[in-house]
């Protein structure tokens, strides 16, 4: 981690060489274990289940990594492939429209590939299908022609390690749900961990940010390091267009708030969110549909992006009759919380 103190006089500026360049998202992505911050529990089983399927000499079982956009599934999955010293191959559950696109993806496996299926809980049924025998027993079950002509082909496959990526695991068919010998759900990281990958970030993109920067930063990132790379990226603009030679915690303050991210972390559309509950529904509860029409969003982004965060937080409640406000939420929106706002029963998340 940058250990740049804030109180030291930085001599350097920002390397306006590396200030012009843009090295994207693909290159911010830590290429191992040893390199990925954060996950701890579900770093620590990968690197057994690495390690047995490699002295075993067998493609390791499948995966499927569940959690937030943004939180490293996608960059996990291919820190798996390198690890195992095997190829990579990436699709995305809508993409797959017909079973035979799966079909030719799979014959062109070799032997113990990783293939990466993106928003896995997206495919549809008859693709799906083909998906079942093809993790249990690695054979592909075609049907050739249409009418009484038709007629099925079983082709064998080279073992390989199916990882899919979902952010709405309660949308996955329990038959394919069940077909993941290693299910491993990504949790939101905590402030440090987010400071150190902000760090981490900084020196590779050239950026000089000092502790109380990235901490700042870290804080206001809804604990997403997806969120924290473009914050950083962001943030930088604003250092760079005024002159600053160093990202102090004053001036992360000050972008961010240009940007319009408080120091929750949540930004215009949360506050929208949040304030449609209390404004118009009376704090809840009100059904996820009605507030997307209201919002004028999806429902999908409403439960993928805006909700994890703010009932991780403490801000909003799921109960059995909709979406409610929580004391802390009526206090986030300088309201007063009625008598029974916290009375209602949860359902889990992700119901
Ligand atoms: P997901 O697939 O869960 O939506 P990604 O794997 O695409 O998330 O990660 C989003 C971005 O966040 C990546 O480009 C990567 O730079 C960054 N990232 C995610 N997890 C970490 C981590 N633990 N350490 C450093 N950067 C990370």
């Amino acid at each position: 981690m940058n250990d740049r103190g804030c109180k030291s006089e930085a001599k350097t500026t920002m390397n306006p060489q590396q200030q012009t360049m843009d090295y994207g998202e693909y290159s911010l992505r830590p290429n191992s274990l040893e390199n990925f911050i954060g996950q701890e529990s579900v770093k620590s089983n990968l690197q057994v289940f690495i390690k047995s399927a490699k002295q075993r000499k067998i493609a390791m079982d499948h995966v499927l990594f569940f959690g937030p956009p943004g939180l490293g599934k996608t960059t996990l999955s291919q820190i798996i492939s390198k690890e195992l010293d095997v190829g990579f191959k990436s699709t995305s559950g809508p993409i797959l429209a017909k079973a035979g696109d799966l079909a030719a993806i799979l014959t062109n496996l070799k032997e113990l590939d990783v293939l990466f299926i993106d928003e896995i809980h997206r495919i549809n049924h008859l693709v799906e299908e083909i998906l079942y025998p093809a993790m249990e027993d690695f054979q592909l079950d075609l049907m050739i022609g249409d009418g009484p002509a038709a007629r099925s082909i079983r082709i064998d496959l080279p073992h390989f390690t199916l990882i899919g990526a979902t952010t709405r695991s309660g949308m996955l068919s329990s038959p394919l749900r069940d077909r993941f010998g290693i299910p491993l759900r990504l949790e939101f990281y905590n402030p440090y961990e987010l400071q150190i990958i902000i760090a981490k970030n900084a020196q590779l993109l050239g950026i000089d940010i000092c502790n109380n920067g990235a901490e700042e930063i870290a804080k206001r990132s809804r604990g997403t390091p997806r969120i924290a790379c473009r914050l950083l990226k962001r943030v930088r603009d604003f250092a760079v267009v005024t002159g600053a030679v160093l990202i102090d915690k004053n001036m992360a303050d000050v972008a961010l708030k240009k940007l319009d991210v408080d120091e929750y972390g949540l930004d215009a559309m949360d506050r929208k969110y949040l304030r449609s509950i209390l404004e118009f529904y009376n704090g809840g509860p009100v059904g996820v549909d009605t507030l997307a029409a209201a919002l004028a969003e999806k429902r999908d982004t409403l439960e993928e992006v805006i909700e994890p965060f703010i009932l991780q937080i403490g801000l909003l409640q799921r109960t059995a009759r909709g979406r409610m406000l929580t004391s802390e939420g009526y206090k986030y929106l300088g309201a007063t919380t009625p008598p029974a706002a916290d009375d209602d029963c949860d359902v889990p998340n992700g119901s």
